[in-house]
């Protein structure tokens, strides 16, 4: 079986929601299924302990083009012009933990002793072995896209990357590997998004050593910039009240325009202070956003500022939480460093063309179904699925 039909069956794995390898399982003996993969539907393709095998010892880069490939050709198709705030391309990052098990484990996993409950209520530590990531997401108006994934590497392996065998990664580590490669893959992004980890001096440096603005969360009180921030703004009347009775909102807001109080950072730092409650009567308790705004970011409203880093949600919305909840892409297809990597580059690719197809092409069909996106997403992945059923020649000239 040639590499790139097993990716297709990987891609199409994620593309049908298919649950888990062992529900692909009957598929791969199936005339419909070996049609959409260009196979001769007259044989079994294989079995999906070779398609895990595959996984494991795929290249990599090759795998994560495929996925790259998606998302730098709708930017040349000019899917992106408008861009989002400001007419900027925003990536968010943020970490994730889609695997964790007490059962198997390879050389990736990161571990940590949990308590847990025994049989008999007895109380005793074990092992849970688990891989986080650093997710980078295309932020936008009306829709989101999943652009590069990098593992926090546990210490032995970290020990090959920058030499420090001491301890695990933790998710700024990692995070800082992920930001240069994807800005190199997509030059066109301007603004990362991230919140309160990384608000420190080292991380806004990277960000404007690669030309990119940052639009990040404080929340430590006690630290520079906002703590000078604060001083500034105690006792100011806010420079602008925003009542927006569509939202239900009333945002008073704060500017300091550029503060030079964290010692890890050369430039000034813009810092903003949002402070939401709602219009009920009596008004609820009003909540604070603090976002420290570095580079070319620093043109945008203090309103836009807090759109968005109130946006940075949908990568923990659209992405994570949708992900789990309507994808599978937290199962275990497959426990090995490299092949969890591999999968999760193919089932981008998948759910980026998806999106990329529902908003494109579809434009009209989420209006018609209302406004519940990702229900209009699962309808349509059902109506896939039974037009897979009646699929009876090869979708794909491979002669
Ligand atoms: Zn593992």
């Amino acid at each position: 079986m040639p590499a790139w039909q097993a990716a297709a069956a990987v891609f199409f794995t994620g593309l049908l929601r298919i649950r888990s390898f062992n529900a692909l399982e009957p598929r791969l003996s199936e005339k419909p299924f070996l049609n959409l993969l260009g196979a001769k539907p007259d044989r079994t393709l294989c079995s999906v302990d070779t398609l895990s095998r595959a996984l494991r010892v795929s290249a990599l880069e090759s795998v994560r083009q495929l996925s790259v490939g998606i998302v730098a050709q709708a930017e040349r198709n000019k899917v992106f012009r408008e861009g989002w705030h400001g007419a900027m391309h925003y990536v968010a990052l943020d970490g994730w933990e889609p695997i964790c098990t007490s059962k198997q484990h390879c050389e990736g996993c990161l571990v940590r002793r949990i308590r847990v409950k025994g049989r008999g209520g007895e109380l005793r530590d074990e092992d849970q072995f688990y891989h986080r990531f650093v997710v980078a997401m295309l932020l936008g108006e009306r829709f989101d896209l999943a652009l590069d994934i990098e593992p926090m590497l546990p210490a032995d392996l970290r020990a090959a990357t920058d030499g420090r065998a001491d301890q695990d990664e933790g998710e700024l580590t990692a995070a800082k590997r992920l930001l240069p490669r994807v800005k190199k893959s997509f030059g066109w992004l301007e603004v990362v998004v991230a919140d309160g980890l990384y608000a420190n001096g080292p991380f806004l440096t990277l960000a404007e050593q690669l030309r990119m603005g940052a639009v990040v969360i404080a929340r430590k009180e006690g630290d520079e910039p906002l703590r000078e921030a604060r001083r500034i703004w105690s006792g100011q009347k806010p420079q602008q009240i925003i009542e927006d009775p569509q939202s239900g909102e009333r945002v008073e807001l704060w500017d300091c325009p550029a503060l030079r109080t964290l010692d890890s950072y050369k430039g000034p730092i813009r810092m903003v202070l949002g402070r939401v409650s709602n219009l009920d009567n009596p008004p609820g308790p009003p909540r604070d956003w603090c976002m420290a705004v570095t580079g070319r970011a620093v043109r945008l409203s203090p309103r836009k500022v807090l759109a968005v880093a109130r946006g940075r949600w949908h990568i923990e919305n659209t992405g994570f939480h949708q992900w789990t909840s309507r994808w599978h892409f937290t199962h275990v297809f497959t426990h090995d460093q490299l092949g969890i990597q591999a999968l999760y580059w193919l089932f981008f690719a998948a759910y980026n063309l998806l999106t990329l197809f529902l908003y494109r092409q579809l434009r009209c069909y989420g209006r018609d179904r209302g406004k519940d996106v990702t229900r209009t997403i699962s309808r349509l992945v059902d109506e896939m699925l039974d037009d897979l059923a009646r699929l009876d020649a090869p979708l794909w000239d491979t002669s």
